[in-house]
Order: C-alpha cells, then sequence, then structure tokens
C-alpha cells in the first residue's frame, strides 16, 4: 500500500540501488489533473501526464516501469545531471595551478558527471510545498574527491508542479572549495507519447551555437545560427533538416549541441518553444542558464526497454538540457562554471506544458 505522506504528496516504495539503499516515487498533481512522479534515485522525473487538445492525458517523458530498467540503461533517462552535464575533454583541467583528471566514461573524456554522476546515486528526498505549488526537495552531499573532482558540494534540486502546468526546477548548491558545477535535467520529451519526435516543430531564442569536433565537443567556436540547420529562431520541425548534409550534423547523427541562449541570468527567459502538431501539445522551457543542449536521442536504438515494454528507437525523444556550455573549464572565453566556497550557485529551469488549439 502506497504510504501517503500528506493529501499532496504520494511515496511509494520503488525498490533498492545497487548499494542496497532504499529509493522511493514520489507522486503529486495539480488542480488541473496534471501529475508529475519523480525518484530519489537520480533525483529523475519517471512521469509526466499531461493533456493534449482533446483533455487526454498522456505520459511526456520516456522511462522505464521500475527502477530495475533505470539501473539497466545509459541513456540517463529523467535524470539530474551533475557534477558537470555534458563533456570534459579527456576528464581533464586546470584550476588554481593545479591539473585533476577526472574519471573518464566516454571514451577518453569525462561525460554527465563520471561513472557515477549524480544520475546514479540516491538522493535524500522528502515532499514539500512552495510558494510555487507542490513537489518535493532532493539533496545529494558529494564528497570531496568524489570522482576526482575538487571540494565536497551539498546540491539541492527542488521540483514544483503549479497549477498552471509549470514543472519548476530550482538548483542551488555550495562547495567546500572551488569546483566546476554544471548541473542539469536529462529528460527526454515525446509529447506525442509516441513514435519518433522529427514532427515536433520547435523554436530555439538563439542566434548562435557552439560547433563541435568528432569527439562532440565544443571546439570554442560561437557560430550563428544564421544559414544553418541551427537556425531555430522561426519554429521549425526537428525533422526538416536532420538529415542535412551538414559535417554539424554528421558528428552528431543529428542534433546534440549547445545553444547559445539570447537571454540569461536573473529572472526566467524563454529558450525554446515545442509544439506537437497531432496531439497539440506544447512545451515552453525558461531558465536562467546561458546554454541550452538540443540532443534528438541519436543514441537510441531500440535496446532500451521502457514503459509499458516499449523500446525506444532512434530519436524516440528529445532532451532540452539547460546549462553552461560544454567543457567550459577548458574555455576560459565561455562562461565560468567555477563555483567558489562561499558562493551560492542558483540556477532555475521552467518547464510549462500546454496545448495549441
Ligand atoms: C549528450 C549526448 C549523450 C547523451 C547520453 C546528452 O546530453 O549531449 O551526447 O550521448 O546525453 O544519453
Amino acid at each position: 500500500m502506497p504510504h501517503t505522506q500528506d493529501l499532496l504528496v504520494t511515496r511509494t516504495p520503488f525498490g533498492s540501488a545497487p548499494d542496497g539503499t532504499a529509493v522511493e516515487l514520489f507522486s503529486f498533481a495539480n488542480a488541473r489533473g496534471t501529475q508529475c512522479a519523480v525518484m530519489s534515485y537520480g533525483a529523475a522525473i519517471v512521469s509526466l501526464q499531461v493533456r493534449d487538445r482533446s483533455g487526454s492525458l498522456g505520459d511526456v517523458v520516456l522511462g522505464c516501469d521500475s527502477l530495475a530498467g533505470y539501473l539497466a540503461q545509459p541513456a540517463y533517462l529523467g535524470a539530474v545531471i551533475g557534477r558537470y552535464a555534458n563533456r570534459i575533454r579527456h576528464g581533464r583541467f586546470s584550476l588554481d595551478g593545479r591539473t585533476y583528471q577526472l574519471a573518464t566514461n566516454a571514451g577518453s573524456h569525462a561525460l554527465h558527471g563520471g561513472i557515477r554522476g549524480f544520475d546514479k546515486v540516491v538522493w535524500r528526498a522528502e515532499p514539500y510545498q512552495s510558494r510555487w505549488g507542490v513537489g518535493l526537495v532532493c539533496e545529494h552531499t558529494s564528497p570531496d574527491g568524489e570522482e576526482s573532482y575538487p571540494g565536497g558540494l551539498r546540491v539541492t534540486v527542488a521540483y514544483a508542479l503549479t497549477d498552471s502546468d509549470e514543472l519548476v526546477v530550482d538548483y542551488s548548491a555550495e562547495a567546500s572549495a572551488p569546483t566546476p558545477l554544471n548541473l542539469t535535467q536529462h529528460s527526454y520529451f515525446n509529447l506525442a507519447g509516441g513514435g519518433d519526435v522529427l514532427g515536433h516543430e520547435v523554436l530555439i531564442d538563439a542566434e548562435a551555437f557552439t560547433p563541435i569536433d568528432a569527439a562532440l565537443i565544443p571546439t570554442g567556436e560561437i557560430r550563428p545560427v544564421d544559414g544553418t540547420p541551427f537556425d531555430f529562431r522561426k519554429r521549425t520541425a526537428l525533422g526538416a533538416r536532420i538529415n542535412s548534409e551538414d559535417p554539424q550534423l554528421a558528428f552528431a547523427g543529428g542534433y546534440d549541441h549547445n545553444f547559445v541562449l539570447r537571454r540569461s541570468g536573473p529572472g526566467d527567459h524563454r529558450a525554446a518553444s515545442v509544439r506537437e502538431p497531432v496531439t497539440g501539445r506544447t512545451l515552453d522551457v525558461f531558465t536562467t542558464e546561458p546554454g541550452m543542449q538540443l540532443y534528438t536521442g541519436n543514441f537510441l536504438n531500440g535496446s532500451i526497454i521502457g514503459k509499458g515494454g516499449q523500446r525506444y528507437g532512434h530519436r524516440a525523444g528529445f532532451c532540452l538540457e539547460t546549462q553552461h556550455y560544454p567543457d567550459s573549464p577548458n574555455r576560459p572565453e565561455f562562461p565560468s562554471t567555477i563555483l567558489q566556497p562561499g558562493q551560492e550557485y542558483r540556477s532555475r529551469t521552467i518547464f510549462r506544458f500546454g496545448v495549441a488549439h
């Protein structure tokens, strides 16, 4: 039987992590009946049920039916990513005159926090109610030297669902020594609830992106999107140009690139707006972050068994990962990702759902 914490957030056991720690699933809803579930393993979003044009609820995030499913997949489904979202070249960087060698887990590079990133730890989680609405707060203490990152780190991620169908994700952190930090949310969305995402029409508020090399790591260049398949300043289907001959798309087998957002910093700026023409579902993403990775699920190949036994095929979901730019610790020209002790890291992203008629 589910153990009800209060009337608004239900917490249920969701199995045990490989180290034996109990994992829980937290479910909450808003006045409109929109429903969200988040588990303490990876502080991951497990389901998001939103209405379509005809009022039917449908799950718009990829995921698994059980914790075992999550433990078996390598795609970071729904998880919070840290300490450092995306890649750090050769897992190496210098800070205050010292060179750090991180754990490497993507060829010779570090990806999404290393071998055991924040997606693979059990967070302490409690239901909470903020001014936004109900949800939960997840907390993780990352020890000094974890995955070879310098300094201890206390991280909090709060999720809240508003009555206007916004999922608000608030990140905060404090470090005991200078450390690179770049947190994001790795949900794969599919507003149609199935099939590939190529028909989703996307607008991204970016005049430029950071081109990558064959290792999928930014070269340092900031390139205008004008005249490229990366120009989403006008709403365009994800599939419209994804297979066009373009060396940048070829490196990644699709979109897997950081966009330089036109506006960032204090205040919630719209980074992207997505519309799925068949169901009418929409998703708008607001953030304080300066960048956003558009990843079109190019590495999904049917090997992950997801919800209800469906196999997630090529481009079955897309991620909009609000972030600082990948590999910033090696790019002094990019906005800094170094958190200093005594400083408070704060970042917010809002996923707002709706319907277009
Ligand atoms: C990255 C991809 C990576 C994927 C892992 C994305 O954030 O940009 O390159 O393969 O995460 O699922």
